[in-house]
């Protein structure tokens, strides 16, 4: 089995979960930016932030021997205080180019407010004006189909915003119709405790197709699974997907997407 794992908070993680995920067929791993668990107080924690994901890490998942990517921005938990924001915003054209960099991410609504909204909107100009790819963090719950609403039609107002450079994640049964028929990309998370399960991830696969989906295990420093992914490949297997199938989900699907960064490359791989 092979797979990239395309949403891993892996600065939460241990080094024991970069050699599991390793042993499992993991490729690449790709890390976006979100919430500590904390609030930071300052700019320059996210300045903190940004050099770890681009300098530190990378560099800790290649003694593992995992290629490590990732996203930038400020997440949704954060943009409450707007002038906060809008100094982090600033803050991104000194990372944009590091060569581990895919795009801006994972941006998105927690609460759906209306400050949280405006810190979207900055960020999707952001990678608009950039050429920069977009992951998106839905909200949860009861919140989640009121966000996923609002959070397409901040896309599609957006004149420079291409569809097919945006993943819509942590969608669920009611909510990735609406992304797949705005022609975005939508990304299933694996959590034990909420978002999606397994045997809810395939049964949405064998109701929407195959095509612009993919799989992750979003795992951070909460209650998650770093080897979620592999797992409801093995859940698959049981279901009798064909190995070609199961292929294009958790591996072929994330690399045709990322690939359209000129930051993503595996090695021994060619462009698709
Ligand atoms: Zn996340």
């Amino acid at each position: 089995m092979r797979y990239i794992e395309p949403h891993a908070h892996m600065v939460s993680r241990v080094t024991d979960d970069y050699t599991r995920m390793r042993l499992a067929g993991c490729e690449a791993v790709c890390e976006p930016a979100f919430w500590a668990g904390f609030d930071r107080n300052s700019a320059e924690g996210f300045y903190d932030y940004f050099c770890q994901l681009t300098e530190h890490e990378p560099k800790r998942a290649a003694k593992f021997g995992l290629p490590h990517f990732s996203w930038l921005c400020i997440n949704s938990k954060e943009a409450e205080n707007t002038a906060l924001a809008a100094e982090v915003v600033a803050l991104l054209p000194r990372f944009i180019d590091k060569p581990n960099v895919l795009g801006i991410g994972e941006i998105g609504l927690n609460k759906n407010t209306r400050n949280e909204l405006k810190v979207l909107e900055m960020q999707i100009d952001f990678a608009a004006r950039h050429n920069q790819l977009i992951l998106v963090h839905t909200p949860h719950l009861e919140d989640k189909l009121k966000g996923t609403r609002l959070i397409l039609d901040a896309l599609k107002q957006h004149p420079r915003i291409q569809p097919g450079h945006v993943i819509i994640d942590h969608v669920e049964e009611h909510t990735i119709r609406l992304v797949l028929d705005a022609g975005m990309w939508a990304g299933m998370t694996l959590y034990p405790e909420s978002k999606c399960t397994p045997a809810r991830a395939i049964d949405m696969v064998e109701t929407c197709g195959v095509d612009r989906v993919w799989l992750n295990s979003a795992c951070d420093w909460g209650v998650s699974d770093p080897l979620a992914v592999p797992k409801t490949a093995l859940e698959m297997q049981r279901r009798t997907h064909s190995a070609e199938m199961i292929d294009r989900f958790i591996y072929q699907n994330p690399l045709k997407f990322l690939s359209q960064s000129p930051h993503f490359r595996l090695p021994g791989i060619s462009k698709l």
